[in-house]
Parts: structure tokens; C-alpha cells; sequence
């Protein structure tokens, strides 16, 4: 590898780097080339390139009025540390805010009823049992099946398992199907049966592992003081969660201003293929190499590094010809579309006391929609006074079908069910619908070893990194370690960078 150190004196021309996608990935992975290369005292040229005419992606934030509306994530999580440290170094820390502990916890729906999540149900595990015991989710013998897995011994075979076979396996089908199967749901809208345990929640193998139970292992943790917070947050553990106070976008603006000032974003700039820009001399891929750009005009441009951030299958058209069974690899990352009906509505108007941050449905319900999240009970100044933000999520693995559907159908059948679920009465103050197609990658058993196998052929192209929610977890704070990781790789491994 090249071992030139990349000083001002050395770099007089300055490097040029290429960022594809303008999600929060891609603006995470230009922010962090421009960050380090200062740091360096190094001049770089980023352009990051966004297909459509809005960067974020997935998310961004709208008013209506006098709601707030987040159109992707409404908040991230903060016990993995990269999404507040990035907020930190923009100078957001001030902005930063929890949620109301008024309303922290999560209902599940049971036989039509909205329930409370038992406390300290932390998405596959209880916490404690005397909440899980006073439940009304689980018949007798579940409980007693729930209880019972302190003795279920570990399993033998080292290889990757799905969530819901690990889950059967050591609380029973209740807990699946009743709590875990729409808590998981919640936040990957997969089929439990397919999720890898092992790419999705390590730290529960990891449990079974070391303790050999579940529920000694969340005991243990319990005991231990910074632990607090999080054992006593049901569900999701929203406890732990944070936004900004005018809304996600204001993560998406501080960014774009500082790629701005040192860069560029260039909107409406779909890439449809990367080569390398000097054909190789024949001595192996891995010699450092210029990278050729084509956009969809049929404009070309070249750039010492790549950060593709974008999803996987795209990223695989992208790359064909450069190495076709990386393309591949990529390709077989499936992904699921879902959609999310906002409506405000006049508090009066719901009979439910929306005392919670959110509502699960599990799919055994049998009903339309996966969850409702109640959004102004979680943060502050997203509904008028007196009024409620209700998110509705709709379709994702398990419905794919409802995705069909078009938008008023979407809203009409949202409605149906909030009416029948939490009472909602009256008319609407607004209704929107937020589609993602194709927007959730689906982390299948298998997953850590296709990612291992990714990452081994991509470290070939010198100069070139992949980032985003493909690999190694979907929520934003993993989306920026991603990027974050890629855009060091870049700047090292690029011509001129030193390892
Ligand atoms: C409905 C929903 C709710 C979520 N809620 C939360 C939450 O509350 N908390 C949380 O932590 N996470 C949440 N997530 C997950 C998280 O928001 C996403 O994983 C993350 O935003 C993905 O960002 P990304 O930049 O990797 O991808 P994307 O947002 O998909 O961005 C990729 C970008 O690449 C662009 N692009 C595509 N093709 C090209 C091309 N050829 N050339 C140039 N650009 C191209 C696209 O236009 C897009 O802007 C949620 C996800 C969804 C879908």
C-alpha cells in the first residue's frame, strides 16, 4: 500500500473525493473525508452525489402547520455513540432532546386492546419476571413457558439462527408471536423467521453464551448501575432515544452546510457506473487507482476516492463491471418497502389516552397495520396544543401487498384501523403518506458471513469504500459509524493516503 503521508507540502493539488448517496450515510461519510482531512492538514475536494432533489434519503423533516413532521426517523439511539458525537462535533448538543418521561413506555395490541408492554421487556427478553407475571399478554402456561427458560440449555450448533426459532426456542411461541415478533418488527418490518439472530441482536446470543440463560444475563445487567436507565424502559427502550429539537433535518442541514463551505452537493446527479479511471498494469486490483464516475447525462469525472453510499442492490449496478461477483453479493441484500400515514388529530377527538410512546401490533392480530407511534407524546412541539401526531406504519416484509395500495387507499385503511384500535373519531387535521421503497435491508440468516465475504473482495479496490444500512445495522448511528469507517478507508487507501 502506498505509505505517502498526505501533508499540505505533499499535497498541493488536492485530493478528490466522490461520495454516492445523500442519505444521512452519505453526508455522514463527506463531513468525516472534509473533518479528517484537515485534521491532516490536508486540501480535499468532496463532491457528494444525490440522484433526486433532496438530500436524507429516507428522512428529513416537514411543518403542517403547526405539527412537525419527521418523514423517515424520528429520533436515534443513544447508547451506540456516533450519532451524538456527530451532533457534537456540528455543535447540535444543545439541540439535543429526550424523550418525555411522562409517556415512556410501549403498548402492545392483545385481542384488540391496547396493552402495556410488560416493564423491563427489552425486545427479546425480560428484564424481570414479576411485570411479565402480572401481564394479561401471555396465558398461563406462557408465563409459565417464559419462566422456564433459565433451564433450557444452550444451544450446541455454532452457526447463524433466526430470531424467531431462537426466541421459540428459549421463551416459547407466545412470547414470539405476542411481544417479540412486533417489537422486532417495529424497527426492521421483517419476517422473524428469517432475521439472523446473529447480524441483528449479538448481544442476546452473546447473553445465552456467557449466562446460558436470557433472563439471568438481563438480571446480572440489571445489577449493574449503568444499566439503570435502560432496564427500566419498556420495549424499544425509548429511554435511550434522542432527537433535535426542530426535527431530524436539522442533523441533514448542519451537515450540508459544512460539506457546502469545503465541497459540494450536487442534487439531481444519479451515478450509473464506476471503473477504475487507468487500466491496471497487470500487477493485481489491489494497486491504488483513480476512480472514473459516470453520471446518468453522460458526464464523467474522476476522483482519487469513493465512498458508495448507497443501497446495496444499486450499489451492485454500479460496480458490474468492475467486479462482478462483488455485484452479485450485493444483489442478494434483499430489501423491504413500507409506508408511514402521519395525521394529527384533535386530541378530543381519540378515546385512547395515548399514555404511551407508541403502540406494536402483533401480526397474529391479524390487522393492517404494524405499529402506531405516537409521536407528540414522544417529543415536545410535534403536535399543536391540545392536538396528537400519530405515525402509522404500513406493509414491510410481512405485507408486502399493502404496499400496492395507493395513497388515499392507504390513509382510508390507516384511519380504519385507528378508529377501531384507539377510538379515533372526527375528522383529520391533515392525513400524509410517506413511502420507502426498497428502503429496509433485510439482515437474513447468513447475513455476517455475507458481509464478511462483501467486505473481503470491496478492501481489494484501493480508494473505494462502501457505507450505509446494508451492513452493519439500520438505525442512524450505525448508518454514520458506517460512513464514518468508509471515509477513513478512502482517505487512507486512496492514492496519496498512507496506511
Ligand atoms: C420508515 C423508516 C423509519 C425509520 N426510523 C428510524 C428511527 O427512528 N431511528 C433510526 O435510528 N433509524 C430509523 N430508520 C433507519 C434509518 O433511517 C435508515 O437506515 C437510514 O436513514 C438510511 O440512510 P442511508 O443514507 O444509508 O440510505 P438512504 O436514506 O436510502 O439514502 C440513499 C440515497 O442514495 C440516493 N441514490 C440512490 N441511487 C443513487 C445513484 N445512482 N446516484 C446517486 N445517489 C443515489 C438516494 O436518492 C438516497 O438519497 C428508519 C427507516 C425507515 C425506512
Amino acid at each position: 500500500m502506498s505509505s505517502v503521508p498526505a501533508t499540505a507540502e505533499s499535497n498541493s493539488v488536492p485530493r478528490r473525493f466522490a461520495v454516492v448517496g445523500g442519505g444521512i450515510t452519505g453526508l455522514a461519510a463527506a463531513h468525516r473525508i472534509i473533518e479528517l482531512a484537515t485534521e491532516r492538514g490536508e486540501r480535499a475536494d468532496v463532491v457528494l452525489f444525490e440522484a433526486s432533489s433532496r438530500t436524507g434519503g429516507v428522512f428529513g423533516t416537514m411543518r403542517m402547520g403547526e405539527y412537525l413532521i419527521e418523514t423517515g426517523a424520528d429520533s436515534f439511539i443513544t447508547n451506540k455513540p456516533w450519532g451524538v458525537d456527530l451532533c457534537r462535533r456540528l455543535g447540535l448538543e444543545s439541540r439535543l432532546i429526550p424523550t418525555d418521561g411522562r409517556y415512556r413506555r410501549s403498548l402492545v395490541l392483545r385481542k384488540g386492546k391496547p396493552v402495556p408492554v410488560p416493564d423491563g421487556f427489552m425486545l427479546l427478553a425480560p428484564a424481570r419476571m414479576g411485570p411479565i407475571m402480572r401481564s394479561n399478554i401471555f396465558s398461563p402456561w406462557g408465563k409459565i413457558r417464559l419462566a422456564m427458560e433459565r433451564f433450557i440449555p444452550r444451544r450446541r450448533d455454532p452457526g447463524d439462527e433466526s430470531l424467531g426459532s431462537f426466541v421459540r426456542r428459549r421463551f416459547g411461541r407466545e412470547a414470539l408471536h405476542r411481544l417479540v415478533q412486533p417489537l422486532v418488527g417495529g424497527i426492521y418490518t421483517s419476517d422473524p423467521w428469517k432475521l439472523s439472530l446473529e447480524a441483528t441482536m449479538p448481544r442476546f446470543l452473546e447473553m445465552e453464551r456467557r449466562h446460558g440463560s436470557l433472563i439471568k444475563a438481563m438480571q446480572v445487567q440489571a445489577d449493574e448501575p449503568r444499566h439503570e436507565q435502560e432496564s427500566q424502559a419498556a420495549g424499544a427502550r425509548y429511554g435511550l432515544f434522542t432527537t433535535l429539537a426542530n426535527g431530524m433535518s436539522e442533523l441533514l442541514d448542519a451537515l450540508e452546510q459544512r460539506i457546502a463551505a469545503h465541497g459540494a452537493v450536487r442534487r439531481n446527479a444519479a451515478v450509473i457506473s464506476i471503473r477504475p479511471a487507468h487500466e491496471s498494469n497487470g500487477a493485481g486490483a489491489n494497486i491504488p487507482s483513480r476512480w472514473d464516475i459516470t453520471l446518468a447525462d453522460g458526464t464523467h469525472e474522476t476522483f482519487d476516492g469513493v465512498v458508495l453510499a448507497t443501497r446495496a442492490p444499486i450499489v451492485a449496478e454500479l460496480i458490474r463491471g468492475l467486479d462482478a461477483p462483488l455485484a452479485t453479493l450485493l444483489a442478494n441484500i434483499e430489501y423491504a418497502s413500507s409506508a408511514i400515514v402521519v395525521t394529527g388529530h384533535k386530541l378530543a377527538d381519540i378515546a385512547h389516552p395515548l399514555d404511551a410512546f407508541g403502540l406494536v401490533i402483533p401480526y397474529a392480530e391479524r390487522r393492517k397495520i404494524l405499529a402506531v407511534s405516537f409521536t407528540s407524546r414522544k417529543f415536545p412541539n410535534r403536535a399543536p396544543e391540545g392536538h396528537a401526531q400519530l405515525r402509522t406504519f404500513v406493509g414491510g416484509a410481512m405485507q408486502p401487498e399493502l404496499m400496492h395500495r395507493s395513497d388515499d387507499q392507504l390513509i382510508e385503511l390507516a384511519l380504519k384501523e385507528l378508529r377501531s384500535i384507539l377510538g379515533v373519531r372526527g375528522k383529520e387535521d391533515f392525513a400524509v403518506v410517506c413511502r420507502y421503497v426498497n428502503a429496509m435491508p433485510q439482515y437474513y440468516v447468513g447475513h455476517v458471513d455475507r458481509i464478511r465475504e462483501i467486505e473481503m473482495r470491496a478492501a481489494q479496490h484501493a480508494g473505494l469504500a462502501l457505507a450505509g444500512n446494508a451492513y452493519h445495522g439500520v438505525g442512524v448511528p450505525d448508518c454514520i459509524h458506517s460512513a464514518e469507517q468508509a471515509a477513513e478507508r478512502v482517505l487512507m487507501t486512496a492514492q496519496g493516503g498512507s496506511l
